[in-house]
Parts: C-alpha cells; sequence; structure tokens
C-alpha cells in the first residue's frame, strides 16, 4: 500500500498505526488519525489519500449492492457485495479494467481491456465496503472475497496475490485463506501456480460448456486453453492441495441448459472433490436465463448421477451486479 511505502523508514510501530487506521478504524482521511504527528498526517493525506471515489447503488432488499468506483485516470470499475441472511457478507472484485477475453455472454468482455489493477486498488474495494458497512451502523465486515468481478485473476497473478496476502495478513482485515476464492476461465498456468501458493486459496473454473465445441463458441480462449489442458491443471492442484473445486456454470436458455450438455457434464465431473455451482443467467442482449424448470431438470440430472451440485441465487439483479458480468451500467 502507498502509505507504508511512504512510512517505510519509520519505526514498525507507526506502519502498525496506520494498519490499524485504514484496515481496523476505517479512517478515510489521515487528519483524522491522531495516533500520527501531525507532520506524518499532513504528508499522507497529500501523498497516500484515503479517499476513494465512488457510487454505491443498493437494491430494494439490501441483500446486494454494487459500487462503480473512479480511478484517477478515469476508468471505471466495479466491485458487488453481496450480503447472505446467514450474516456472510461477500464480495465480488474487479482485478483489470475492462478484460481482454471477450466472453460473449459477458458485458465485461465486451468493454475490452484497458489494464491490470494494482494490488492497492483491488484492496481498495473491501474498503469500499467494509466502510459501507460500518456506515449503516453495523458492526459486521467483509468476510468473503471472490474474484469474480471485472477482468481474469489470473492475467494479473502478481498483484491479485499480494492483495491477498494483504487482506489475509493480521493487520490487515486478518481474512483466513479459505475466505478467498479465485475464479478462472482456465489459465491454466495460474492454476498450477495457485497449488504451489502457501496460502490455501479456493479456485473456481468457469467452465460454462461441457465440450470444446460449445465452449469455443462462448469463451473465445478455450482455443488456448481446451478443456482436457484446464482439467489437467485442477488434477494438479488437486493432488497439491486436495481441495474442492468449484465449476461455474452459467444457465443460458437455449445454449447449454439441455440434457445434453447435462450429461457431457456427468462425464467431466469425475472427481470427488469436483463440484458444480449452477448460476442463473442475468439476461443481456444476446442470451436469456434458463427457466427455472430448465435449471431444476438440469440440476436433478447431475445430481442423480453423483454430481455434486449447487445453485447460485441470483442476488442484485435489479442493480445489474451479477458477478462475473458487470457492465457498468451506473455510468
Ligand atoms: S467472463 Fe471473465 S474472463 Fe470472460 S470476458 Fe468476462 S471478465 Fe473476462
Amino acid at each position: 500500500m502507498r502509505f507504508e511505502e511512504i512510512l517505510k523508514d519509520e519505526p514498525a510501530y507507526r506502519i502498525k498505526q496506520a494498519k490499524q487506521a485504514v484496515f481496523k478504524d476505517l479512517a478515510d482521511n489521515w487528519q483524522t488519525v491522531t495516533t500520527l504527528p501531525l507532520a506524518w498526517r499532513e504528508k499522507l493525506e497529500k501523498e497516500a489519500s484515503l479517499k476513494i471515489n465512488c457510487e454505491i447503488f443498493e437494491d430494494k432488499k439490501q441483500s446486494a449492492a454494487k459500487a462503480l468506483i473512479i480511478l484517477e485516470d478515469g476508468n471505471k470499475i466495479e466491485t458487488v457485495l453481496i450480503r447472505h441472511a446467514a450474516g456472510r457478507q461477500t464480495v465480488c472484485v474487479s482485478s483489470q479494467v475492462g478484460c481482454p477475453l471477450g466472453c460473449k455472454f459477458c458485458a465485461t468482455g465486451k468493454l475490452g481491456f484497458k489494464r491490470n489493477l494494482s494490488a492497492q486498488k483491488i484492496v481498495n474495494q473491501l474498503i469500499v465496503w467494509n466502510r459501507f458497512l460500518k456506515s449503516q451502523g453495523t458492526d459486521k465486515r467483509v468476510t468473503n472475497v471472490v474474484f469474480m468481478g471485472m477482468g481474469e485473476p489470473f492475467l494479473n497473478y502478481e498483484q491479485v496475490i499480494s492483495a491477498i496476502q494483504i487482506i489475509h495478513d493480521p493487520d490487515g482485515f486478518n481474512l483466513g485463506a479459505r475466505r478467498f476464492s479465485i475464479s478462472t476461465v482456465g489459465i491454466t498456468e495460474g492454476i498450477e501456480k495457485l497449488g504451489k501458493e502457501k496460502l490455501q486459496i479456493n479456485l473456481a473454473i468457469s467452465l460454462h460448456a461441457p465440450t470444446d465445441a460449445l465452449r469455443q463458441k462462448l469463451i473465445p480462449i478455450n482455443k488456448k486453453y481446451p478443456l482436457h489442458k484446464i482439467f489437467r491443471a485442477v488434477d494438479n492442484y488437486l493432488v497439491k492441495t486436495k481441495r474442492r473445486v468449484m465449476f461455474e456454470y452459467l444457465m443460458i436458455k437455449g445454449v447449454n441448459d439441455s440434457l445434453k450438455e447435462a450429461r457431457e457434464l456427468v462425464k467431466l465431473m469425475r472427481h470427488s472433490l469436483y463440484l458444480v455451482n449452477l448460476i442463473v443467467y442475468n439476461p443481456t442482449q444476446n442470451f436469456q436465463a434458463s427457466t427455472r424448470t430448465t435449471v431444476q431438470r438440469f440440476k436433478e440430472y447431475l445430481k442423480s448421477h453423483g454430481v455434486a451440485v449447487t445453485e447460485r441465487y441470483r442476488f442484485g439483479r435489479e442493480i445489474e451486479a451479477a458477478c462475473g458480468q458487470l457492465a457498468l451500467k451506473a455510468n
């Protein structure tokens, strides 16, 4: 974080005080951090301002909220807070401005790629939500982080891992490693690297189609990373981590939701640590969501063939806040 660079030659307790202010007290102005001497407060305010320029949109049920963050260069990114009834507060973070991969069903993909986000800009997304929760008078804070917002996290691997380390740090937000999930379309180099990380971070694969022929139509990068390569990398990850891997499957009407696809999917799900997560698609111009009946039929088919399957409830639809489908519509 920028403030740490500025304070790097100061005694360790100064950095601790600054971290306390940023991550625990959620200060948004260094002038209020009276544990620091005035001269430092002024320097930090000038060179490492805590101001984050953003606008927040909440859905009516207050079960989800979306923040549009405006970066210093004018680029915009989105992050989503999902407030589960059981108390979990999951944040979906962006790792890039736009995305170079152009998946056909994804609104972010249509924006094209602008640039990678630094670790600080990723961490700022959590700061936004913890400040938001604090402003609501609750002592709840973000409990889970999913890299499923704008961008492909494994195309910005180093910054994503640095951000996780900052958030995981006991002097940061102190979130356990298992509270993080990285979702990838299948960048195999990233999957292999993640398996070697000391932190036990969850892996999710955005599968969305059970055959290369169909997947290539939806996810152009499948040409470079076809299913057999992805599954080989996932299996290596499993050998090293013994951790469950989630396969995300957007249910898109008439595209990937028939029993034919369910049968193909069963063939791929041959490991007891594989789990399919069905997600009802957030409709866009080109694609529609599968019907409730179709999703149920698909789910039952998988279950009856021994596949572990869950279904993600559609959060935040009215504020266009579907993770992995972010589009900056709030502009
Ligand atoms: S689905 Fe993910 S990888 Fe594909 S274009 Fe959208 S943000 Fe990029």
